[in-house]
């Protein structure tokens, strides 16, 4: 088994380069889509038109882009305080687009980084791209700039403007706006620290006191500030503390999991993200162990399978591993990322039927949200024109244009003219 990690892992680390990275992680995605669903509704946004993206880089930031797709950078969803507060900040990011505030240039920049953005999931998909954090290390230098940039380039009149759409907002919604408060005393904290090290840009940017002061009025106006109940926060609380867990204990080293989260912690995001960190050092059987306390827990949970899928291919246990899965999938309604980790695993345990069902997963997966991985665990279990297009499909995710172009050449040469393959392969020789 540590063979096809090792070939993927050389084929994933060869494209970081110095683009930004997305990851894709259907438990973490949903979760903030319930946070931000209540103001997107309000911002006449459907809910089946938002999309909810995370960006790797440790930058306190997020930003919308075309008013319904939402960036979210983990360096954001680690620090903050509170679910109500990356509501509060979302509403703000909302507020910009809802007042049409996108400057050009910060527009360009971000398509520039979309455009480079390397997909990858969280799970199998993490240790493929190498399950060190320092592999990504690189990555999130290159990114790091740009989402500094982007946060700097509005203007004073602007961030006002969207700090009061972001109350309107929230309490048209009927949540809590004092989440912009507490954003803006933890944004003071984090600007205190670097204050030296300020772009020359920022003096453009309304210093977070005022913008403080001001949303602190704007609230104290305000007829009703929705509250609600302190059994409703604790729970949404509780469900933020689980996606927290799970980004610190696939992105931050043993050293930080572990001063997050002291084995004395017995909690169910404690012990998550504790077998997560273990897993990621090979610790199997103590990631094991925490991972069936949290299916004694939450026998229904289709993350925690998930998770126990991971342990069980790291062992080399391929059906137990797989039995894991299918558990997963159920119990996740064939979320796309736990169709690509079995499809992965099927494809490595190749016994008569997995390399069939694999393929049916891996265009499942491609038809409702593609990524590279699935182009190449398809490429992996079919032959001729078919692996061959899913090669070139790979490489284009990947944005190596030299051999996507390659592999699509060689794919019309096998496949017959009208096909699908023949086809799409042409779509991808003429860009
Ligand atoms: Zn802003």
């Amino acid at each position: 088994m540590k063979h096809i990690l090792i070939i993927l892992f050389a084929l994933f680390i060869g494209f970081n380069g110095d683009a930004a990275t997305l990851i894709n992680d259907t438990e973490i995605e949903s979760g903030i889509a319930k946070i931000v669903v209540p103001i997107a509704k309000v911002a006449n946004i459907p809910e089946d038109r938002l999309k909810i993206y995370i960006v790797r880089d440790d930058n306190f930031n997020a930003f919308v882009r075309g008013g319904e797709d939402i960036y979210v950078y983990t360096g954001l969803l680690k620090q903050i305080k509170s679910p109500n507060a990356l509501r509060a900040v979302l509403a703000h990011e909302l507020g910009h687009t809802i007042g049409g505030h996108m400057v050009q240039i910060a527009e360009r920049m971000q398509n520039e980084m979309i455009r480079t953005m390397i997909i990858q999931a969280l799970g199998i998909g993490l240790m493929v791209a190498g399950g060190n954090p320092s592999a990504g290390a690189g990555v999130m230098a290159g990114a790091a700039g740009i989402g500094q940039q982007s946060m700097l380039s509005f203007t004073r009149d602007e961030e006002r403007m969207a700090d009061d759409m972001a109350v309107d907002l929230m309490v048209k919604a009927k949540q809590d706006p004092n989440g912009l408060i507490e954003v803006f005393d933890q944004m003071r904290d984090l600007h205190g620290a670097f204050e030296d090290r300020i772009n020359p840009n920022r003096i453009n940017h309304p210093l977070t006191s005022e913008r403080l002061n001001n949303a602190k009025t704007k609230i104290r106006n305000l007829k009703t500030v929705p509250k609600k109940s302190s059994d409703e926060v604790a729970h949404e609380n509780q469900d933020y503390e689980i996606l927290r867990a799970k980004l610190i204990g696939y992105l931050d080293s043993d050293k930080t999991v572990l001063a997050h989260y002291p084995y004395k912690d017995k909690s169910d995001s404690a012990i998550y993200a504790r077998a997560i960190a273990n897993m990621r050092a090979g610790n199997l059987d103590t990631a094991k162990t925490g991972t069936q306390t949290l299916l004694k827990r939450y026998p229904k949970s289709p993350y925690f399978y998930e998770l126990l899928g991971d342990i069980e291919y790291q062992y080399g246990h391929y059906d137990d591993s797989i039995d894991a899965y299918e558990q997963s999938l159920k119990l996740s309604n064939n979320a796309p990322q736990i169709e690509t980790a079995l499809a992965l695993v099927l494809s490595e345990r190749n016994k008569p039927g997995d390399s069939e069902r694999a393929g049916e997963l891996c265009r499942r997966v491609i038809l409702n949200e593609p990524s590279p991985l699935a182009y190449w665990i398809l490429a992996r279990v079919s032959s001729g024109a078919t692996s061959d297009w899913a090669m070139a499909e790979f490489y284009k995710m990947n944005n190596d244009d030299k051999n996507a172009k390659k592999y699509a050449k060689s794919a019309q040469k096998k496949a017959k003219k009208d096909s699908p393959e023949y086809i799409k392969s042409g779509d991808i020789l003429k860009k």
